[in-house]
């Protein structure tokens, strides 16, 4: 049975990660993203079991003990995780999966998953990061001023990464997403499997 491919993608926070993966998802079928789960409350805006799982510490700290996490890891002092039944079940069915997460996440997915792909999205330059993280509007300049150590710490992990993508221009940086997608779905691995009859009388 063919196994969809699994997608890590890191990036730190401003860079446009989020508004990348919905638009890639809109453009291309056949890619669903993880819903992960947290412990950091809900934003105005944000739907539970859409955006995240919104649980209480206790809840993932016994999913932890259950073994229920493909991978977690504790991010700006809250904990986040990826569970694993939704992502095998989705693979096993031959489906592509996005997980969206931090650079600790995509070291234990890597480490259990060798084959997973991993992109790492890197805003233009520090001004346009701090730029964009002031546009959200509802931080003050010390949360901020963390957010942007916090993003040069994520930065420093680019080269564990096999694809590196710049976003200056969001339709370039789509566009080399997608270039990403549609290069790992042509491999043969992928394809002979998709092609054996097409192999089959080619080769006859
Ligand atoms: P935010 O709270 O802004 O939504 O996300 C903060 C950070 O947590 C981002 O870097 C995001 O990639 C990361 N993150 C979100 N979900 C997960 C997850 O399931 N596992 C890990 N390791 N990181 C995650």
């Amino acid at each position: 049975m063919a196994k969809g491919n699994l997608f890590v993608i890191s990036a730190p926070s401003g860079a446009g990660k989020t508004s990348l993966v919905k638009r890639l998802r809109a453009e291309m079928a056949g890619l669903a993203v993880s819903v992960s789960h947290t412990t950091r409350a809900q934003r105005p805006g944000e739907a539970d079991g859409q955006d995240y799982f919104f649980v209480a510490k206790e809840v993932f700290e016994r999913m932890i003990g259950e073994a229920a996490f493909l991978e977690h890891a504790k991010v700006f002092d809250n904990y986040y995780g990826t569970a694993q039944s939704s992502v095998e079940a989705a693979l096993a069915r031959g489906e592509d999966v996005i997980l969206e997460i931090d650079w600790q996440g995509a070291r234990q997915v890597r480490h259990l998953l060798p084959g997973c792909i991993s992109v790492f999205i890197l805003p233009p330059s520090l001004e346009a990061l701090s730029q964009r993280l002031q546009n959200r509007g509802q931080d003050s300049e010390d949360v901020i001023a963390r957010r942007m150590n916090d993003a040069i710490a994520e930065m420093s992990h680019y080269a564990e990464y096999d694809y590196l993508v710049v976003n200056d221009d969001f339709e370039t940086a789509l566009g080399e997403l997608k270039s990403i997608v549609t290069a790992v779905r042509l491999r043969e691995e992928r394809q002979s499997e998709a092609l054996a009859g097409l192999l089959q009388g080619l080769l006859a």
